[in-house]
């Protein structure tokens, strides 16, 4: 079987649709026909202003939601990254393969730095991209399902593999991304001209997975959406209420056109009611799920670190031919 292998960092308390739409639910379905690996980067968590307590929590928040949403510990292999030490050392490996330039190039680091300022960014955040590499070629996974957002360091990803296998010999599996069309990307309620993120977007402008049922209808209710009063798919004249019909339809299963007939000539009063009576259908069963799993963290714990013993006898395979082709002495 193929394998395939994403990642979702633990810097939120809940995931959002973002996250559930552009990538968990593929992750699922996934878990059919690949080999997939499905990790938690706390290594990349740590780039960005973080608090120890709150690292520590959401860590095994995240491990909950992604039991939660239908991951299978019995088919995939589920870890958190610093459980396996091998992605920090091929990540050292990479970092002496990768042109400060072409790091320089990667536009995330320029948008998650511009509050602070670039001279007040981590070097972590710099070489972020360059970290995920090695978190794919560890693996030697053929497919990577990731959104639109991660298209430029998937790129890297690919150019550092072959860039290694020219010159060192053939090491690493180059990577396809796996990005899916519809629903790509989703947008921020409150400025739907960004994306949805978990440390970028103001709380307002996120809909979690966990969220409570009334408080999803409120953020709904005072989505950003236009004076033309129509629903109606237009994303590049109309980003807010195409937002909103991507989420409904992704949710439903419907089509955005058959969703948008439904609404003809009712304004968006009706549309967001019915929007929000079906993010609570989504929601409530995912609480009750996280909530169960975060009582007792033992079987956490368990499934936790079945997965890091199984992904250890890949990555440390893979790591091993990287000392051997770059020069370095096997320690005896
Ligand atoms: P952060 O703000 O901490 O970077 P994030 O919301 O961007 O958080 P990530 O953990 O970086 O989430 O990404 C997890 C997965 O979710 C990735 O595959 C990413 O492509 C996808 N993703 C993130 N935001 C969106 C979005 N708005 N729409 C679709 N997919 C998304
Ligand atoms: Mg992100």
């Amino acid at each position: 079987r193929p394998r395939v292998l994403s990642g979702i960092q633990p810097t939120a308390d809940s995931f959002h649709l973002g996250n559930y739409l552009g990538a968990l639910r593929h992750w699922v379905a996934l878990q059919e026909d690949y080999d997939a690996f499905y990790f938690i980067p706390d290594l990349h968590a740590i780039t960005v202003s973080f608090d120890p307590a709150t690292v520590h929590d959401r860590t095994y928040r995240a491990a909950a939601q992604l039991l939660a949403v239908g991951l299978d510990p019995r088919r995939s292999t589920l870890f958190v990254q610093s459980h396996v030490p091998e992605h920090a050392e091929l990540a050292w490996v990479l970092n002496c393969i990768t042109g400060f330039g072409e790091a320089r190039r990667m536009t995330q680091f320029k948008d998650k730095s511009a509050k602070g300022g670039v001279e007040a960014a981590s070097v972590g955040l710099f070489t972020y991209p360059v970290l995920m590499a090695a978190d794919v070629l560890l693996y030697q996974a053929d497919g990577v399902p990731v959104g639109e957002d991660q298209r430029q360091h998937l790129e890297l990803t690919r150019d550092l593999a072959q860039r290694f296998n020219s010159r060192y010999g053939d090491t690493f599996t180059v990577p396809e991304p796996f990005i899916v069309k519809d629903t790509a990307k989703i947008l921020d309620l409150q400025d739907p001209t960004i994306k949805m993120s978990k440390s970028a977007s103001s709380p307002k402008g996120i809909l979690e997975i966990l969220e409570e049922p009334r408080s999803a209808a409120k953020k709904i209710r005072s989505a950003v959406t236009d004076s033309d009063g129509e629903v109606r798919f237009d994303a590049a004249d109309k980003p807010g209420v195409s937002n909103l019909l991507s989420i409904y339809s992704a949710l439903t299963g419907r089509g955005v056109e058959e969703i948008a007939a439904q609404y003809a000539g009712q304004g968006y009063g009706a549309f967001k009611v019915d929007l929000s009576e079906v993010v609570s259908d989504f929601v409530t069963p995912l609480r009750a799920r996280t909530q169960e799993l975060l009582e007792d963290k033992g079987e956490l714990d368990l499934v936790l670190r079945d997965g890091a013993a199984r992904a250890r006898e890949v990555a440390s395979k893979t790591l091993r031919d990287v000392y051997d082709r770059v020069g370095f002495v096997r320690a005896s």
